[in-house]
């Protein structure tokens, strides 16, 4: 891969927006440099600008994940970050990528925003990826293929000898797996072969496994100079001071977060194990991630009855190969409960 001639030249040649942040990083001062307001109009404190390259979090991270922080950027939600990817690789049709449904709707919507080619290989019957057929439809304008695993919202992890195939094989552009449930897997994250392979990008987020989906941060881990590819595009001050301050406090002690990924782990085993006894049920698919996918014998109306009872599931019976399926995400141990109980009480009455 040659990064050179991937990225899209305007952005490959940017000269980047360098913030008062960036030009002195010193912490001590009187800052005099970027018109905020000295005075903080709150308690809150926070009337300066953040800084920009988040390295405090960052180091962070970097001890948790066992990954140089140089290899690490930080994005509101890896939404940006997929956003981003897309943008300085396929804006305007320079480029196509590669996505295999069912899988994240967001990578087709920020293709279709950049108004990137999209290419879809949709996945087997077994929701795995069909290689044949991604390899087929590679052409020379493929600049991205995104690998979904464990997928969403299918639940399953993508088998690894077939992302090490595409990993092998496709050395023209860049392969992002999106590891968004990998906490809630047991096989390792594909972060460690970021030195083997130059072309891969993991994202990873604090959404779900990390319980910080509302102070938005996901992780891009890649080798360096895309890293400051991403930096150098991003919103100056894209991570909000007050996240990066929550979010470090957030991750001083671990111990809480595991004990919640345990928990999660456990109750989805206990409604899996309910819900497969019940005639109801046609199909509980195996999952490594804090949601199930279910297919059930009524499950459109089932899905509106649960509504009606302010239960919120997903009903994804529209996305293809999830035909009559309802994604569930793991509540705690009482939500858990009443769901199972109001889907009883559904099937009782109809
Ligand atoms: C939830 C989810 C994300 C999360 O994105 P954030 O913007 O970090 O909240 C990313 N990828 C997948 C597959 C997801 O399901």
């Amino acid at each position: 891969m040659n990064l050179k001639e991937l990225i899209l030249p305007y952005i490959y040649n940017l000269k980047p927006y360098s913030s008062a942040r960036d030009e002195f990083k010193g912490k001590e001062g009187v800052f005099l440099d970027a018109n905020e307001n000295p005075y903080s109009s709150t308690d809150l404190a926070f009337n300066r600008y953040p800084d920009p390259l988040q390295q405090d979090l960052k180091d962070r991270i970097s001890a948790i994940k066992n990954i140089p922080s140089k290899n690490i950027f930080l994005g509101n939600g890896s939404d940006e970050a997929i956003d981003l990817i897309i943008r300085m690789t396929c804006a305007n049709q320079a480029g196509n990528m590669i996505v295999c449904p069912p899988t994240y709707g967001m990578y087709e919507v920020s293709g279709n925003i950049n108004n990137a080619e999209i290419r879809q290989v949709s996945l087997n019957s077994n929701f795995q990826l069909d290689l044949p057929k991604i390899f087929e439809s590679i052409t020379e304008k493929t600049k991205l293929i995104f690998i979904c695993s464990p997928n969403n919202p299918t639940g399953n992890k993508i088998d690894r000898k077939a992302i090490y195939e595409i990993l092998d094989k496709f050395r023209t552009g860049l392969v992002i797996i999106d590891e968004a449930y990998i906490d809630f897997n047991d096989e390792p994250s594909f972060i460690f072969e970021l030195e083997k392979y130059p072309h891969l990008i993991v994202l990873q987020t604090l959404s779900k496994a990390y319980g910080m989906a509302s102070l938005r941060l996901g992780m891009a881990f890649a080798q360096e100079e895309i890293i400051q590819l991403l930096n150098k595009i991003k919103p100056p001050y894209n991570i909000s001071g007050a996240t990066q301050e929550l979010v470090l406090k957030g991750l001083q002690d671990l111990t809480d977060i595991q004990k919640n990924i345990r928990s999660i782990q456990e109750s989805k085993v206990e409604l899996i194990n309910y819900l497969i006894k019940k005639d109801f049920v046609v199909k509980v698919y195996p999952s490594n991630a804090n949601f199930i996918l279910v297919v059930f014998r009524d499950s459109k109306n089932l899905f509106d009855y649960l509504i009606g009872k302010e239960i919120i599931t997903r009903y994804r019976g529209n996305v293809e190969l999830c035909k009559d399926s309802i994604r569930i995400s793991i509540g705690t141990k009482e939500e858990n409960d009443k769901l199972l109980k109001n889907i009883s009480a559904y099937f009782e009455e109809s």
